[in-house]
């Protein structure tokens, strides 16, 4: 068997399920998985707690002096079989997935700063491969030779349903019209972004998971995985 690990991209719009399969290969294969989108939102969290964003105002410089105080770590949780995010110490893995953090992330990920912060941690953590990490430029920036980049696609109103669901399972009370926007609108503002915008790198391979069962989708792209293993 092929014991050499390869590094594993996977990008797409918001709310595709790449974290699901991301965890779910990463566990088959014995790889770390990094959900980077979780980083981006810790600093937003970060962000919200001092008082740098609200609905008025966005305080880019106020967040920008606090940046190298921001620690933010993954620790793996035996139970749940995944790794949660801790900023500064704390765990803050259900305080990151409100509706009120997303409807703010993609502004405070499309500063460079924060960004050049957080890509060269993403980088350190994948130094010696066997990782899979999901996110939005990952193939295209993070790791432009990752031995297997991927795109997921499916359309915005079954990304929707699926996020709307999430959200209610653990407990937070959304209108689905609210969550359709929250996709639509971050869609938008991470394609067009100038720094590192969410596109699908020329050799990343297409996903359209619209209509594939989470074991279709298991089984397809593991059999990309263990192709690109084996190359
Ligand atoms: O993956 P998730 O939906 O949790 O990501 C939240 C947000 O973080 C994205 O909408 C995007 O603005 C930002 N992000 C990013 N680059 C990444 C991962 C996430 O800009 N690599």
């Amino acid at each position: 068997m092929n014991q050499q690990k390869i590094i594993i991209a996977i990008d797409g719009f918001s709310s595709t399920g790449k974290s699901t399969v991301a965890k779910q290969i990463a566990k088959h294969l014995g790889y770390i998985y990094i959900d980077s989108g979780a980083m981006y939102r810790a600093v937003t969290f970060f962000a919200m707690t001092q008082g740098f964003i609200d609905l008025e105002k966005f305080n880019i410089n106020g967040l920008l002096s606090k940046l190298k105080n921001i620690d933010i770590s993954f620790k793996f949780n035996k139970s749940l079989g995944f790794a949660e995010m801790y900023l500064n110490g704390e765990n803050v893995e259900k305080q990151i997935r409100t509706l009120e953090v997303s409807n703010f992330v993609s502004k405070v990920s499309a500063v460079p700063e924060v960004r050049q912060q957080l890509v060269l941690q993403q980088q350190k953590m994948g130094i010696n491969k066997g990782i899979v990490m999901d996110g939005r430029d990952i193939g295209t920036v993070v790791f432009p030779k990752a031995e297997l980049k991927l795109f997921m696609t499916a359309s915005s109103d079954t990304r929707a349903i699926r996020r709307f669901h999430e959200l209610k399972s653990k407990g937070e009370n959304v209108v689905y019209e609210d969550v359709l926007k929250n996709v639509q609108e971050r869609d938008y503002l991470d394609s067009t972004r100038e720094d590192s915008p969410l596109y699908k790198a020329d050799d990343a391979i297409e996903i359209d998971n619209s209509k594939m069962s989470l074991d279709e989708q298991f089984t397809t792209i593991l059999k990309l995985a263990e192709e690109a293993l084996n190359k």
